[in-house]
């Protein structure tokens, strides 16, 4: 039986261990038939050696999102290995320390400006350097964590993804008429590296026990995996500026 993916091409950015949601969907994305290429940052070799637990061997480029050169630079260096990209997956996301955690009244516009760079407006500036390679359409898909909430701990994220969110609108407003579709899964808590530098996410990730209608999995990040693939595939032909919940149906629950 063929693939979701069967016959396309997608750049993965944000494996950095094997708790990253990045390395689910690139297992899964190689299992339903994609050849892939990997993006990281900072420390290529650490991701080069994850990535040898995936199925099959995988090209890791050198990318720091936040870098005008590193971005210049990589259609050309993606094309020596894949002439064009059918889906580009989004799993980037950054704050420093001081705008996680409790002190958001005092958080410094720096780092704050840091957090949106890395985490939403490198959404627009990852698309647009990959543009060359997407002639024929296809799907870019990003990560969210719900940015209708002030979360506890989250902070300058919380923003950083609300920009990320109006970010993806406009992106499908921007690149419908090539035929691109731009969408982002909204994941529930993942205990993941990004997941760990936030100080209290334990506490975050406790409304979940409490208060998702599904079970909730902190330690899997494959069912986030699984939507990404899924609106990487043709199975999501008409949808794009959207936000899909895997996080276990607590958007929906009021208390
Ligand atoms: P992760 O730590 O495994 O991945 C984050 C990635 O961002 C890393 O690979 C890191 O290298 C990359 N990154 C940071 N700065 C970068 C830069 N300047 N240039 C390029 N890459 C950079 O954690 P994850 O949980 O798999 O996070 C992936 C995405 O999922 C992020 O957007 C995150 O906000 C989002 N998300 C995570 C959770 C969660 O609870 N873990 C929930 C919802 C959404």
């Amino acid at each position: 039986m063929s693939g979701i993916l069967e016959g396309k091409r997608i750049l993965i950015t944000g494996v950095l261990m094997e708790s990253s949601i990045a390395f689910h969907t690139a297992k899964l994305a190689q299992e339903q038939g994609a050849e892939i290429i990997l993006t990281a940052w900072p420390r290529p070799t650490l991701t080069e050696r994850v990535a040898r637990k995936l199925p099959k061997p995988v090209k890791v480029l050198e990318l720091d999102v936040s870098n005008p050169e590193h971005l210049a630079g990589l259609a050309d260096k993606v094309r020596e290995e894949l002439p064009t990209l059918d889906g580009i997956v989004h799993s980037i996301g950054f704050a420093p320390q001081d705008a996680l955690g409790g002190g958001f009244l005092d958080t410094p516009w720096e780092s704050v400006a840091t957090a949106m760079h890395v985490s939403a407006y490198s959404l627009k500036s990852l698309t647009t350097a990959l543009l060359p390679l997407m002639q024929d359409g296809g799907s870019v898909v990003g990560l969210t964590f719900d940015a209708q909430f002030a979360w506890p701990q989250y902070d300058w994220m919380g923003p950083a993804k609300a920009a990320l969110e109006a970010t993806n609108r406009y992106l499908a407003r921007y690149l419908g008429d090539r035929d691109i579709r731009c969408n982002l899964i909204s994941a529930g808590p993942i205990g993941s590296m990004a997941a760990k530098s936030i100080p209290g996410f334990t506490e975050l990730a406790d409304t979940w026990n409490q208060r998702s209608p599904l079970k909730w999995d902190l330690g899997d990040p494959e069912p986030a995996g699984r939507g990404i693939v899924a609106l990487l595939s043709d199975w999501f032909p008409k949808t794009t500026g959207e936000i899909i919940h895997v996080d276990g149906g607590l958007h929906a629950i009021g208390a």
